[in-house]
């Protein structure tokens, strides 16, 4: 059901403070930009070894982000398993009693379909599932 993690993020109040440390001291491979205007997120995209490490940062203020920074600071944000089938994932997990966030997958950048899992069912980790588009790669 879990292929993989696909990518690990982090809330950040700016990402460009953070890019020496990543890009620079820790050598990662530095993907590039991807804004998200509709859901107020700039992205900084890193490849470690095949899995991607983001970091988030808010462009509005009414961003998940933003809020997750004020309540908790700078940090660990979400942890991200790759799956062959959303949906299936999704129905699976519900039927074991584990809340979703997200009712049902919904559309990520780059046709991915993502949906949350609510961290009090997961250890205290905000959870996604991620579904690529065949031949896609990025979502949020
Ligand atoms: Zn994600």
């Amino acid at each position: 059901m879990i292929r993989k993690i696909d990518h690990v993020g982090i809330a950040v109040k700016d990402i460009e403070t953070h890019l020496v440390f990543y890009r620079d001291v820790l050598g990662l491979k530095f993907e590039g930009y991807e804004d998200l205007p509709d859901r107020g997120l700039r992205v900084a995209v890193f490849d470690v070894g095949g899995v991607r490490l983001e970091l988030i940062q808010a462009t509005s203020p009414d961003s998940t982000i933003s809020t997750f920074i004020e309540r908790r600071g700078e940090g660990l944000h979400h942890l991200a398993f790759g799956v062959d089938d959303a949906e299936g994932t999704l129905a699976h997990l519900i039927e074991n009693g584990i809340r979703a966030l997200d009712p049902a997958p919904r559309p990520g950048a780059g046709g991915a379909k993502v949906a949350f899992l609510h961290p009090h069912d997961t250890g205290r980790v905000l959870l996604e599932i991620c579904e690529e588009r065949p031949g896609g790669r990025r979502h949020e």
